[in-house]
């Protein structure tokens, strides 16, 4: 049985950022950029109002007060998206937000700041030069980098595209992921449960973590405790064809049916690792047809979504061409004991608060991996290192928030 550090170690030093492709920026939400992005032009690109008001020159307004104001000859208005216009001396204009500042003018002066006398204005305080003027390339110049490589493009950075007029962006191409669940005992979604049925959790669960990341529409299939069935289903899965990860569920452990071990021998995959000291989801093995992927998830729903977090989730960004695969690792003060095992890295499914200036972290009920209640409460996962029996109330530890938590 190897350690958790080691398995995550394997699983990254073997998979690969897939290829690259190009894409529309409309569909670029949640994906990694494969290049550094310059910017192609200057924003903004030419000098403009940051606010509806009058344009003027500062230094006529040097001596401005409230008992000698400046006036100023209003020559007409310039709207956002107009041409560029002129003033002189004594003169001003009315200026909108986002329209170019007038050759001649070096401020603006919001309306709320003057005396507007329509044919007139008239200015009380002196105005520094570049007051309310947004200057070309104050934000970006062009040519200079933006974005780097392997980052995720969200919302924030699609305005930023945008406003450079960038239509299409290269990024890494999104593995194609099945996820093949096993279990004689997996009833059909919608169907009445038989005794000793039950619903396949895991299967939805995993199709939506991997929506967490980015990777939409994994093709799920279920395939019974048989070695014919389970080596039809897996065989589908060839390197040459549409999938660069295989996730299977169940059937991994030491049951008499826990057929997928052999079945992927068989079919040729190379198994990398199986068991890994960690609890839970202990029976975790990783292999390789490559350019395949095979993580061989255990079949508890609690196993099977940390070990996904764990350790598929990281390779899985990884071949995404994230530049950060793991998420932010935090401490917390354990607000009461916490139970680990001996010799295995635990993940606990906890509660974590932000209280008093520190996280405060506790478990979110019964450990079992069977568990579906408490793993639905967590917002955290705690981490109690492999040579840690448990943490007592008072003491640091470590946890991650898990997707979705607020
Ligand atoms: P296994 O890893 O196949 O030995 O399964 C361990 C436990 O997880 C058993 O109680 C299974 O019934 C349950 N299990 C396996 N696969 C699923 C699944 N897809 N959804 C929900 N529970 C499952
Ligand atoms: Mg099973």
């Amino acid at each position: 049985m190897i350690h958790a550090d080691e398995a995550r170690g394997l699983i990254l030093q073997k998979v690969r950022p897939l290829g690259t492709e190009e894409i529309l920026l409309s569909d670029s939400l949640g994906r990694f950029l494969f290049q550094a992005v310059t910017a192609p032009v200057s924003l903004p690109t030419f000098d403009n109002s940051a606010m509806d008001g009058f344009a003027i020159r500062s230094e006529e307004t040097r001596s401005a007060s409230q008992a000698n104001p400046a006036a100023f000859k209003v020559i007409g208005t310039i709207a956002a998206g107009d041409g560029p216009g002129k003033i002189g001396p004594g003169e001003a204009c009315r200026i909108m937000t986002g329209a170019i500042v007038p050759e001649g003018a070096d401020a603006v002066v919001p309306f709320e700041d003057a005396v507007d006398e329509k044919e007139r204005c008239l200015i009380t305080e002196p105005i520094p030069e570049g007051d309310n003027i947004r200057y070309a390339g104050e934000d970006i110049r062009k040519g200079n980098a933006i974005l780097a490589p392997g980052e995720r493009i969200n919302s924030r950075t699609i305005a930023l595209l945008a406003a450079l007029g960038l239509t299409r962006v290269s990024v890494f191409k999104r593995p194609r992921v099945r996820i093949l669940s096993t279990g004689s005992e997996l009833a059909r979604t919608g169907e009445p449960l038989r005794l000793g049925q039950i619903y396949n959790s895991n299967g939805p669960a995993l199709a939506a973590a991997l929506k967490e990341i980015g990777i939409e529409s994994p093709e799920i299939t279920v395939a019974a405790d048989t070695e014919a069935e389970l080596k039809q289903a897996i065989s589908r899965i060839n390197p040459s064809d549409d999938c660069d990860a295989l996730i299977t569920i169940g059937a991994v452990s030491a049951g008499d049916f826990d057929l997928v071990p052999k079945v992927l021998k068989d079919l040729g995959a190379e198994i990398i690792f199986h068991k890994v000291a960690i609890k839970p989801g202990k029976p975790l093995l990783y292999a390789t047809k490559p350019p395949l992927q095979i993580f061989g998830l255990p079949g508890n729903p609690v196993s099977a979504l940390m070990v996904f977090d764990r350790f598929v989730r990281p390779a899985l960004l990884k071949m995404m061409g994230a530049r950060e695969v793991f998420r932010a690792t935090k401490s917390a003060l354990a607000s009461e004991d916490l139970k680990g095992s001996s010799g295995k890295e635990d993940y606990l499914r906890g509660i974590v608060e932000y209280r008093d200036g520190h996280y405060v972290a506790r478990s979110a009920g019964s450990q079992g991996s069977a568990r579906l209640v408490p793993l639905a409460k967590a917002n955290a996962v705690l981490v109690i290192p492999a040579d840690r029996k448990s943490i007592a109330k008072g003491e640091t530890v470590t946890f991650e928030f898990l997707s979705g938590a607020a």
